[in-house]
């Protein structure tokens, strides 16, 4: 089957054409700055990179420019839009109402839009896509596929803070998780590496990106992960705090002078490595600041993040009893060996011996720990996309 994934922000559009049989990547690009000047749309196809400048005032005009590239005579890679045979949109939230992916209706639609409030920044634009996809191709079955929707098997007492429970009820203030379709991905694909039933298996997947979670994975099901109600909470990340005391808004915002909405903005931008190291939230810049120039905010920095991360691999083994395999994914998970190791230092009595001749890899699949590790240390990168486009294959298979 041919799949569009479509990932919608407010301002963007990223796209890919799958082919499930294989998951070769036919197309793939981005539509950038949609609804302001300068829209620009970048198409790739093998190596090739091809810029198409022309205004686009809503999503409903970008998705047309990535039909016509995509059927375009000289760059295209279909004859026709008929060759779609269904797309796979990128949602960040479900709240608690979708478990898993689903076939999009109007009934679906209209819980998606229920979550807005939710996910104030994300939904919405999630939602343009799939209005204008279904305008532009009416006939074809559009899935939903969630951020938030793997983690729903995280039982009560993970996913329930300790505050009134009446707000729970009121408001659906609860834990929710992001980054779920990469967590699963990257277990399911570790477990088929392993050549273990997932079903045996204690993973811990620790997606290390720009954001950052971790989550255990127990079963195959998610029964922990460290974001939260947003994805403000856990790890420190690039820009984003991570776990504070909560006293620490009310006392800012008197210190500070400022509003709540400004702390929270600090929190999130202004924060996490980027806030620590005062150099960059890109944690290339900031290993080089920190090993090459021997910058001590940088190291710092690089210190708090590791330590969070040890810490929650720590908490996880403890609630699911042990681990089996370990597993690093995005940019940073799948690309620094430094933070790799700095994460695992001391974790030997957990059963993690690390190679460090094996965990000098960059981007691609590995087993990194000792033959006689107890858990399995390991590389995946992640692929969401794949991941959307082989949930819409299955739920589109249903219905046919
Ligand atoms: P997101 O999807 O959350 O924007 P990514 O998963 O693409 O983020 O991760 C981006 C982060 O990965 C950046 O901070 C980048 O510096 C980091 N990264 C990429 N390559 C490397 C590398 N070789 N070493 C260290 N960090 C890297």
């Amino acid at each position: 089957m041919k799949i569009l994934v479509i990932n919608c922000g407010s301002s963007s559009l990223k796209y890919q054409l799958i082919e499930t049989n294989g998951g070769k990547v036919l197309a793939k690009g981005l539509a950038e700055r949609i609804g302001i000047n300068d829209s620009l749309l970048t198409h790739n196809v093998n190596d090739n990179k091809i810029k198409i400048k022309k205004d686009m005032k809503d999503h409903k005009d970008a998705i047309k420019m990535v039909l016509d590239a995509l059927i375009n005579s000289e760059y295209g890679v279909i004859k026709d839009m008929s060759e779609i045979n269904a797309v796979g949109h990128r949602v960040v939230h479900g709240g608690e109402a979708f478990t898993g992916s689903v076939l999009i209706t109007d009934d679906v639609l209209k819980a998606i839009t229920d979550c807005i409030e939710l996910a104030p920044l994300h939904n919405p634009a999630n939602i343009e896509g799939i209005k204008a996809c279904q305008h532009i191709m009416p006939n074809v079955p559009m899935v939903a596929v969630f951020d938030t929707a793997f983690h729903q098997t995280m039982p009560d007492y993970a996913y329930l803070y300790s505050i009134p429970y009446e707000y729970y009820v009121k408001y659906r203030i609860r834990r929710y998780g992001f980054h779920g379709t990469s967590h699963k991905y990257v277990s399911r694909r570790a477990a088929e590496i392993l050549n273990r039933p997932i079903e045996d298996l204690k993973i811990i997947t620790c997606h290390l990106g720009n954001g950052s979670s971790i989550a255990a994975i127990k079963g195959g099901n998610s029964i922990d992960t460290s974001m939260g109600f947003t994805p403000l909470e856990g790890l420190a990340m690039g820009t984003r705090s991570g776990n504070i005391d909560p006293s620490i808004i009310s006392y800012l915002m008197e210190k500070e002078n400022v509003s709540a909405e400004e702390v929270i903005n600090i929190l999130n931008k202004k924060s996490g490595v980027y806030g620590i190291s005062g150099i960059s939230s890109d944690f290339r810049d900031i290993e080089e600041a920190a090993f090459k120039d021997g910058n001590k905010r940088a190291q710092l920095s690089l210190n708090i993040f590791s330590y969070r991360v040890k810490k929650t691999i720590g908490s996880y083994a403890a609630a699911m009893g042990g681990i089996d395999a370990i597993v690093f994914t995005a940019g940073v998970g799948e690309n620094s060996p430094e933070i790799r190791e700095s994460i695992l230092e001391g974790l030997d009595f957990l059963g993690f011996k690390l190679d460090k001749e094996k965990n000098n890899v960059s981007g691609k699949e590995a087993i990194i720990s000792t033959n006689d590790s107890k858990v399995k240390i390991m590389v995946v990168p992640t692929n969401e996309e794949y991941m959307i486009a082989k949930d819409t294959e299955k739920i589109v298979n249903t219905i046919a």
